[in-house]
């Protein structure tokens, strides 16, 4: 991790201290940063940087009139958009949106910090979940999906591990809670993590990442797309099978976290899109031998290719297996 020194300083961020980095992508950067207002406790910064320099380099012989010049990386529309979208939510499982501003060559995105980081690395640390905690975890981003779908009227549309962000448990000392005797050396301070698998609890999870979100067309209340007398059959459809595509996602979310391992992999891409378009996953041994036949089921009315015959969000949260423990009480992990 990235020591104090070497941060950044971003104009126009002045009111916060950026802490640490936390994530990074193609255009973007997230920081840990402190309110010096001290209105907020900690949060997170996403730092999208406006412009690319072209790189010239490699791609042969270049008009002068290209060279070095600075493109447009991130359509402004698209993260208004993001940010427009967050501005509307509220809900205890999706990151809360704080702020947003920018300056001549950034955005800056002020989310709700979310300490744990990625739900992807809870995963390779522990290798794969119980599905009591697989439970935990899925029931939570379930309920954020039925407040998308059903009262935002918003898909999310890049539903994965990495955009699953978490709140720890914190560290529950259980036996001699007391001050350290010399005598006492390895009683003392020993506790465990209320969770079941003691490496680390995951509490509150938060979908994060709303840059491939969009509002969709809801046929009831005929919002927010204007004149719905008007709109094609086709455009119709899609806006139905919309949700879907975060269904699909979730199921694949569930498998992983069951077993340790995605549903669909191939080396070749070609290869992997194929499988995908064929519906075509196993549950394969013996990883999966131990796993509950109802979380197959599950798992399965997920991954079903016809969007029309998979799961919406309703029909999962009455999943027996989803039902079997409705509260996330911690002892019981
Ligand atoms: P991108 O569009 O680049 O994927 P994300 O919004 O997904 O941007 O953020 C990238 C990464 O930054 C996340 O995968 C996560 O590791 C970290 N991150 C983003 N938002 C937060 C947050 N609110 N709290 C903690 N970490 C975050
Ligand atoms: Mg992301």
């Amino acid at each position: 991790r990235e020591s104090k020194g070497k941060l950044p300083r971003y104009p126009g961020l002045e009111r916060w201290t950026l802490v640490e980095k936390m994530g990074d992508g193609a255009f973007s950067n997230v920081y840990r940063a402190r309110d010096n207002n001290h209105q907020y406790p900690e949060v997170a910064i996403k730092v999208v940087r406006k412009f690319e320099m072209n790189s010239t380099q490699g791609k042969g012989v270049m008009h002068p009139d290209y060279e070095n010049k600075a493109t447009k990386t991130v359509e402004r529309a698209n993260i208004l958009k993001e940010v427009q979208i967050m501005r509307q939510l509220d809900h205890p499982n999706i990151v809360g949106l704080v702020d947003f501003s920018e300056s001549r060559q950034y955005y800056y995105i002020i989310l709700e910090l979310c300490p744990g980081g990625e739900l992807f690395h809870q995963i390779v640390r522990l290798t794969y979940f119980s599905e009591d905690l697989a439970r935990h975890v899925i029931t939570q981003v379930a309920n954020a999906l039925e407040y998308l779908h059903e009262e935002a009227g918003v898909v999310h549309r890049d539903i994965k591990p990495e955009n699953l962000l978490f709140y720890p448990i914190p560290f529950v000392p259980t036996k001699n809670p007391k001050p350290k005797h010399p005598d006492d050396e390895d009683k003392a301070d020993e506790g465990e993590f209320v969770h079941g698998q003691g490496a680390g609890g995951i509490g509150v999870i938060k979908i994060a990442d709303f840059g491939l979100s969009k509002i969709i067309w809801d046929s009831v209340t005929q919002t927010p797309c204007g004149t719905v007398g008007y709109t094609a059959p086709e455009i119709v459809k899609d806006e139905r099978y919309s949700k879907s595509v975060d269904m699909w996602a979730l199921g694949c979310v569930l498998y992983t976290l069951l077993c340790g391992f995605p549903p669909f992999y191939d080396e070749s891409i070609q290869v992997l899109t194929e499988k995908v378009a064929r519906g075509q996953y196993t549950f394969l041994s013996p990883w999966w031998d131990d796993i509950s036949k109802s979380a197959q089921d599950l798992v399965s009315h997920l991954l079903t290719v016809d969007p029309e015959k998979r799961y919406d969000i309703k029909q999962f949260l009455a999943h027996p297996w989803i039902r079997k423990t409705n509260e996330p009480t911690y002892a019981a992990l």
